[in-house]
């Protein structure tokens, strides 16, 4: 792949922002994007309206501010995407994969070349909650100073960003054929859906420990990647053992 291919890579991923408090982060973000030549923005459940203050921010990237997508869900932002990768300011209790931007955004970049990827920014106030950071393969977490490690919304793109832009000027060698492309989020969480509801019904859980059973179940997922014929396939076996369950109760 030539340096042109993988720079016209980084269209293809996506900044996500959930629930964005102050409309001069967004500017800030549209502008940290454009400098490293990322365009694809999108707003999940923004708190306020943009405004003049993110126009200003915005500075020379008001195209990318312009073309932003709004959604109301973290899933309809990220449907189509093989890779999410969330970003947390705040070490986590579960051994969730983790990665440093270096790591991230050469996994983003490389997998940019066959489908949309997306990284997920949380809000100002609380970051993102553990429902949105669920539905990421991976976490991302910018190395700080550990008395005091959490950056501005708009710089901690910025360093992302930045990243993303180096792992793309790369030059990269590889002969192999084209890469596998993973289930997209949404059948991945389609799949999720379906083996919990499959679980509840044979009564394998108890209701208080099904969040964190889910949770181990996505992170085997989440690292075995299934493709769409994969996923269809476990689709369809959860499908018969209901069907065969049900024959059995009538
Ligand atoms: N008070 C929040 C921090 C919010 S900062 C908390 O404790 O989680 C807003 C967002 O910037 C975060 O949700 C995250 O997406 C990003 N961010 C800030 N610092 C970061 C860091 N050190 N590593 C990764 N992301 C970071």
């Amino acid at each position: 792949m030539s340096v042109l291919d993988q720079d016209d890579c980084l269209n293809h991923v996506r900044i996500v922002l959930v629930g964005a408090q102050h409309p001069g982060n967004v500017g800030g973000t549209a502008r940290a994007m454009k400098v490293m030549g990322l365009s694809d923005l999108c707003l999940v459940a923004p708190k306020r309206a943009l405004n003049d203050v993110a126009t200003a921010r915005a500075s020379g990237a008001k195209d990318v501010l312009a073309n932003a997508r709004t959604t109301a869900t973290l899933a309809e932002a990220v449907a189509d995407c093989t890779l999410v990768i969330g970003t947390s300011a705040r070490e986590r209790r579960t051994a969730w994969p983790r990665d440093d931007p270096r790591q991230a955004a050469e996994r983003l970049v490389s997998t940019a070349s066959c489908a949309p990827v997306a990284v997920v920014f949380g809000c100002e106030r609380s970051g993102l909650d553990n429902a949105c950071l669920d539905m990421c393969q991976r976490h991302l977490r910018i190395p700080t100073n550990p008395d005091y490690g959490s950056l501005n919304l708009s710089a901690a793109v910025q360093v992302v960003a930045y990243e993303l832009r180096m792992s793309a000027l790369q030059p990269t060698y590889d002969e192999s054929p084209t890469p596998r492309r993973s289930a997209t989020n949404a059948e991945m969480e389609g799949l999720f859906w379906h083996l919990e509801s499959t679980l509840r019904a044979a009564g394998f859980f108890k209701p208080s420990r099904s969040g964190a059973l889910m949770r181990r179940l996505r992170r085997l997922f989440y690292r075995a990647a299934p493709d769409t014929a994969e996923v269809n396939l476990l689709r369809g076996g959860l499908r018969a053992l209901s069907e065969a369950a049900r024959g059995r109760d009538s």
